[in-house]
């Protein structure tokens, strides 16, 4: 059986790049600007064995622009009722932010499976902030590294009894 899985978080944490990772090809908008991916982007992932459907969702801009936070909210809350699995992805360089811990609170209330993320954790880099993010309550995080491909074999490992 194959299933759905929307990567989720807030901008810059390293969506895109990990969306591209799993669908090989270069779909999504990858920048420096944060937040430049605002659209929901679909792609055909694999991983090892696996076959599935990835979504790469607009964070949420914790902006003062109203409409512009609203509306990425939408889309991300969209991204989270197509999916059967969700992949939250912190920045685990920058540790838990206000915006994740809000964040974090619409998947809890949302979601159906939540897989936490500790991205830009290559070498040994983001220890201290994947202990934050397991604070989240979300589960234990992967530390993983969308850039270089590490925890690859570890989201496989999480990814299999849910498929
Ligand atoms: P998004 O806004 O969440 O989609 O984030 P992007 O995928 O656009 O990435 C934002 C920035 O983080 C870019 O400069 C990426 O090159 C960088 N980035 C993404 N993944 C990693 C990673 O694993 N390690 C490091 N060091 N940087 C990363
Ligand atoms: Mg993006």
């Amino acid at each position: 059986m194959s299933f759905t899985l929307a990567i989720v978080g807030r901008p810059n944490v390293g969506k895109s790049t990990l969306f591209n990772r799993l669908v090989g090809k270069r779909l999504a908008l990858v920048d420096d600007q944060p937040g430049v991916t605002r659209d929901l982007r679909e792609g055909a992932a694999r991983l090892g064995d696996l076959r599935f459907v990835v979504i790469d969702s607009a964070g949420l801009e914790m902006a003062e622009d109203d409409s512009l936070q609203g509306r990425m909210r939408r889309l991300t809350e969209r991204a989270v009722d197509e999916a059967d699995i969700c992949l939250f992805v912190i920045d685990a360089r920058a540790g838990v932010t206000a915006a994740d811990e809000y964040f974090a609170d619409i998947l809890r209330k949302r979601a159906r499976h939540v897989i936490v993320a500790a991205n830009k954790a290559e070498g040994r880099a983001g220890e201290a902030g994947a202990l934050e993010a397991y604070a989240l309550g979300l589960g234990e995080p992967l530390r993983i590294s969308a850039e270089h491909g590490e925890g690859m074999d570890d989201l496989y490992r999480v990814l299999v009894p849910l498929s």
